[in-house]
């Protein structure tokens, strides 16, 4: 079994999440907004985050996947646009559990911009940057890591550790290697 190494425990999530729920409230104080979570990973972050907002908001998710069963992007990022809300002239947030190489939040933009969104940022639970591929970098972000592993949090492997309320650092030894 890969070992479960601390990152941030659920008490420090709920810190950086209430922190940034003021905070994206005071910056669009007076705004339509609405926020976008990606499916799967958000969907924990996305419930706490909107409950720390203290604005009226829609909510909608978009369904974007590039890892299969493994820990590393293939590249190709399937986005599904199965949007129910009408963004157009409104301002978007999309919530992402983790941005790495920023391949699928690219991709993510450029769809949602043929809805014509007032305009779009970017709200990651964390910012992994040292397999960047791009320019982007989340707006608001509650951790930032330069590498590793995560869970937890929402954060799968395979489809495992989702529930898990704090985000670990999953470290496979050796001879497990990984898929
Ligand atoms: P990107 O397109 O920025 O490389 O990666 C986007 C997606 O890959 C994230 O939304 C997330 O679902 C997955 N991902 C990237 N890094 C990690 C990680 O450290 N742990 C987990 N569980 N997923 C990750
Ligand atoms: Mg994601
Ligand atoms: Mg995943």
């Amino acid at each position: 079994m890969p070992e479960l190494l601390p990152v941030l425990s659920k008490e420090e999530i709920q810190e950086k999440v209430a922190r940034l729920g003021q905070q994206i409230s005071a910056d669009y104080k007076d705004e339509q907004l609405v926020l976008i979570g990606v499916l799967k990973g958000a969907f924990v972050f996305m419930a706490d985050l909107v409950r720390s907002i203290h604005l009226p908001v829609e909510i909608d998710f978009i369904t974007a996947s590039s890892y299969g069963h493994c820990d590393h992007s293939s590249g190709d990022v399937q986005v599904q646009d199965d949007l129910r809300i009408d963004i157009r002239d409104k301002h978007v947030l999309i919530i992402e559990d983790i941005l790495d190489t920023g391949l699928t939040i690219q991709r993510l933009i450029a769809c949602l911009s043929c809805h014509q969104p007032r305009s779009i940022r970017v709200c990651a639970c964390i910012d992994k940057t040292e397999r960047r591929q791009t320019d982007l970098r989340p707006d608001y972000w509650c951790h930032r890591a330069q590498q590793g592993f995560l869970v937890g949090y929402g954060l799968d492997y395979a489809e495992q550790y989702r529930q898990l309320p704090a985000i670990y650092h999953l470290q496979f030894s050796a001879s497990e290697g990984k898929k």
